[in-house]
């Protein structure tokens, strides 16, 4: 861990340094006390000897005078023991160390002694010479001694001296005494100097503890909580307490604008997960979310010998809601789909099912329960029956279905992106067999991918190697039963896997636009072969031709071109040529659309709507995009006898049709039961199995002629 010198550790330090500086001016204080001390001390001292040493001259003056004074009888009549007594009398003071009288001749008299044991010798101390040659009263000094010397006079007449000697190592020890005792009392008195500075100093410690504290606790502690919860909200934990603070000042300001950050950070997080992992239409899970979840589930799973199911669905056709209704009605579609899906799921997928929505019209379905094999089955067969019913969208029945493609784990992969891969091929070729239905992924259907891509490329130059043909469904007059025209209809003999169904080839040529190619050919080979059928019809009738034209072709605008060149070219009559455009084409984009058919209506040929019923124009487009006929689509046809739902609205179109003056054909008839009901509701034109299958130009033209024999 790395030591960090933090807002405490400063206070603290601010404190010590505080603290040292005073101790430091404390420290400064007492030194210089101590050093006037000793001045002070130094200079008392000399003072006090300096006194000392005046007040002992001149006592030595005045006892020498003083005693000269009294000597001077007793000197006269050399009278030795009255000198003795004065002598005796002034030598009790603890000063005096000696009195000495001498005569005329510096000779000693007396010494107060009683034996006197120099008597008549001169003295012989050191200063006995200058004292004996001085003329008056005089002091002198030696090492531990000082003699005051004065004549003896008699009137004017000297009849010798007194010296007295005063013992200065007395006087000194006296004042040394003295010192010691006023160093003792000035010690006392800086010790009480001291004690009155130790309690300031302690008080000063105690208000940098407290100051320590309160810093600590007011202001340390709620930062370092502060910081704390931000390093976890920071971290992605937003089950952060909310910190709340009745103080006034600004650290409760912070506190409180600190939480109600820290929840609106958490309110904005919520709230931006959501919109990550959810899908904005429908509020399901999204493919994020879903990847997750599948890759934190699939971790849980492995090894542990239980199965998860993934169900693709995606709508079929859905591209058509959009163009043809709008988005608007598109979003209403999924919504109402997503609602359906998510009942199915919640009754038939188990507690842990999943549901995401993949984008556009796929949402996958995720079940874990049981045997999924069996569960996915059933949700599936649930879930096609359910989405096939019609919705309710801007007061129109609309009729979707659903190809579901399933895989399971660890059946078909391990890894959440394989099986995301088979789930959609699985779901891809539900679609391919049909629509409406679903598929467990199987290895197989890597193939059937693959060939799909190499489809496209099989397709080029398909029709140069004579592989694609076109073939005649006759189409027949219900008023009496003659046969009137054919559509032509595309076929492709592939050399290694036979005849590929028209609506996974066409759907390749269109997706890759090679469509744009072909669909002029079919045109070209549809108006010469029908140049053939000329007066072969039943009552030299003629007989025209009707040729799919995709959306593609419509877009590409130069369709009305193509046609007036291969009718000129072939010579058919434009009232013989029919153009079947699907609804999709003609409804998507309406302005482009009717200016398109009022150019091919200018051709002189004919155009009907195929397939219609399967998308949502509505009969009143039909005012807006003119046609000649409507082809009501084989579905319809088929639940004609038992949906009476099918049959009112067959019903509707024709009557609503006939208003319009508007031809109706029904295509897909399989029974005579539907061509009867048919032919009974006014339906113009037939087309179907129960006529004839599709065939090829000769038979057709066998047909032909056998009809018209
Ligand atoms: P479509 O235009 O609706 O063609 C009618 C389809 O219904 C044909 O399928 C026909 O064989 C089939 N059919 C006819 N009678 C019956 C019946 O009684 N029962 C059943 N179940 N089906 C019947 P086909 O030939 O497979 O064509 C499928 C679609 O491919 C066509 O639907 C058309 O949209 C498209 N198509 C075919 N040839 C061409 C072409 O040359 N150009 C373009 N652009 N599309 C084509
Ligand atoms: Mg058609
Ligand atoms: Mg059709």
């Amino acid at each position: 861990m790395r030591l960090r010198f933090g807002l405490q550790a400063r206070s603290l330090a601010a404190m010590a340094m505080m603290l040292g500086v005073v101790l430091l001016v404390l420290v400064v204080l007492m030194g210089r006390q101590q050093q006037m001390r000793d001045e002070t001390e130094t200079i008392g001292r000399e003072g006090v000897r300096s006194l000392i040493d005046t007040y002992l001259r001149d006592h030595a003056r005045s006892l020498a005078v003083q005693l000269a004074e009294n000597l001077a009888n007793p000197m006269y009549y050399r009278d030795l023991d009255a000198i003795g007594t004065v002598l005796r009398d002034n030598s009790r003071d603890d000063l005096v160390k000696w009195i000495r009288v001498y005569d005329l001749e510096g000779r000693l008299v007396h010494d107060g002694s009683v034996e006197i044991a120099g008597f008549g010798q001169p003295m012989t101390d050191p200063l006995a010479a200058e004292a004996v040659a001085s003329p008056g009263v005089s002091v002198q000094a030696a090492p531990g001694l000082l003699t005051g010397t004065a004549p003896v006079m008699v009137g004017s007449e000297r009849v010798g001296g007194v010296r007295v000697a005063l013992d200065l190592d007395f006087a000194d020890s006296y004042a040394q005494r003295n010192f010691a005792e006023l160093r003792e009392r000035m010690d006392a008195l800086s010790g009480r100097h001291l004690r009155w500075l130790a309690l300031p100093m302690a008080l000063l410690g105690l208000v940098c503890f407290v100051v320590a504290w309160y810093v600590q606790r007011t202001l340390v502690k709620p930062i370092r909580s502060l910081a704390d919860a931000a390093r976890r909200i920071e971290a992605g934990d937003y089950s952060v307490e909310r910190v709340d603070s009745r103080r006034t000042d600004e650290v409760g300001d912070l506190i409180r604008a600190f939480g109600r950050m820290s929840e609106s950070v958490a309110r904005h997080d919520r709230e931006v997960r959501r919109m990550a992992y959810t899908d904005a239409l429908t509020g399901l899970t999204n493919r994020l979310a879903f990847r997750e979840s599948l890759d934190h589930r699939l971790m849980l799973l492995r090894g542990s010998g239980r199965q998860l199911a993934l169900l693709f669905a995606d709508i079929d056709d859905f591209k058509r809601v959009n163009d043809t209704l709008g988005h608007e009605a598109g979003d209403e579609a999924l919504l109402q789909f997503a609602n359906r899906i998510r009942e199915a799921v919640d009754r038939y997928g188990g507690d842990d099912a999943l549901l995401a929505r993949f984008g556009g019209d796929e949402f996958v379905i995720l079940i874990q329960e049981g045997d999924v094999r069996a569960a996915a089955t059933r949700l599936a067969e649930v879930l096609v029956a359910e989405l096939r019913r019609p919705l309710d969208i801007q007061d129109r029945q609309v009729f979707l279905g659903t190809s579901i493609g399933i895989t399971l784990f660890p059946e078909d992969a391990s890894s959440a992106s394989a099986l995301m891969k088979n789930g959609d091929i699985a779901m891809y070729q539900a679609k391919v067999a049909g629509k409406n239905g679903f598929r467990f992924y199987s290895r197989a259907m890597d193939h059937a991918v693959e060939r799909r891509v190499h489809m496209e490329q099989e397709l080029r130059g398909a029709w140069e190697r004579g592989e694609l043909s076109v073939v005649y469904q006759p189409v027949c007059r219900t008023s009496d039963g003659r046969v009137v025209g054919a559509e032509a209809l595309l076929r492709w003999q592939h050399p290694m896997l036979g005849m590929i169904a028209p609506s996974v080839f066409i759907d390749v040529a269109e997706q890759s636009g090679l469509i744009e190619g072909i669909g002029p050919r079919v045109l070209r080979a549809a108006c010469t072969e029908a140049m053939r059928w000329t007066h072969m019809g039943e009552g030299n009738e003629r007989l025209f031709v009707s040729v799919n034209v995709s959306p593609r072709q419509l877009r590409k605008g130069d369709l009305p071109d193509i046609v007036a060149e291969c009718l000129r070219e072939t010579g058919l009559p434009a009232s013989c040529l029919h153009l079947e455009l699907t609804e999709t084409a003609v409804i998507s984009d309406e302005l482009q659309a009717a200016a398109m058919l009022a150019r091919l209506h200018s051709t002189g040929v004919k155009v009907w709507l195929d397939d219609f019923g399967t998308g949502f124009s509505g009969l009143s487009h039909l005012r807006r995009v003119p046609v000649d006929g409507v082809k009501i689509d084989r579905s319809f046809v088929a639940d004609l006898q038992r949906d009476p739902d099918d049959l009112a609205l067959t019903t509707a179109i024709i009557a609503m049709a006939h208003s319009l003056g508007i031809t109706v054909v029904a295509e897909g008839v399989e029974k005579e039961a539907q061509y009867n009901l048919l032919a009974e509701r006014g339906c113009d034109l037939v087309q179907g199995y129960w006529l004839s299958h599709p065939v090829s130009a000769t038979e057709f033209a066998h047909l032909l002629a056998r009809r018209g024999r």
